[in-house]
């Protein structure tokens, strides 16, 4: 079953859609929306980050498409065989994904890159939504610390007995595995908090976790 997706103008959350219309009066060639997800319900994994970007994805309309964070995100699923095509930053560029979704924790992009608990809990159901659809999903790779509370608290499960660690793999009741990551930005990889070598080694152990037969890339 297909899962509900936010109207182009949800209300539910008011200070992200007064964002929204003002990044719609000064961008307006900009999607400026909620972001829907990438890829196909029918992927064995979902990799959730937690928010739109500014310039990348409330301007393209594609998850982590047009910033530092997607340029790492998609040149390590592809190298992962997770991806097809030749990644062009743009929502048009005819990349295409292979068993994994891209979905975020909050589908509007928040000041500051920092959504509000409030703004979590009303996007939370959309989320939620989407991994009940997802009947195949083995494993999810949380982007970050934020998305990865979010996950948890998506799936009614408590913070406190799944600490945040890169690196970490979590095997969460029903049998899905959850791998944390730090987030793929520029500033984390600036300040050397994450390398692409860490990035790869996360999405592998998840991908060797789940027991895919994706290539690796070393
Ligand atoms: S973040 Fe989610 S719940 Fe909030 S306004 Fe956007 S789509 Fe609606």
């Amino acid at each position: 079953m297909t899962p509900p997706v936010p109207d182009r103008d949800c209300p539910l959350c008011p200070r992200l859609a007064d964002m929204r219309r003002a990044s719609r009066a000064d961008h307006p060639d900009w999607f400026n929306a909620p972001v829907p997800s990438f890829g196909s319900l029918e992927a064995r994994l979902l990799c959730v980050g937690l928010a739109p970007g500014l310039r990348g994805a409330n301007r393209t309309g594609r998850p982590f498409t047009g910033d530092f964070a997607g340029d790492l995100l998609y040149s390590t699923l592809a190298a992962f065989g997770l991806a097809e095509g030749r990644y062009g930053a743009s929502a048009e560029d005819g990349f295409r994904l292979v068993d994994v979704r891209i979905s975020n924790a909050v589908r509007c992009v928040p000041p500051g890159n920092k959504p509000l608990p409030a703004e979590f809990t009303a996007c939370r159901p959309f989320l939620a939504a989407e991994i009940a659809a997802m009947a195949k999903l083995r494993g999810v790779l949380a982007i970050g610390r934020d998305a990865h509370q979010a996950v948890l608290s998506t799936l009614g499960l408590r913070k406190s007995a799944y600490p945040f660690g890169h690196g970490l793999l979590h095997h969460l009741p029903g049998g899905l595995v959850l791998a944390d990551s730090y987030h793929c930005s520029r500033y984390n990889t600036n300040t050397g908090r994450l390398t692409e070598a860490m990035f790869h080694a996360a999405v592998g152990g998840l991908l060797g976790a789940v027991g895919t037969p994706h290539p690796q890339p070393w």
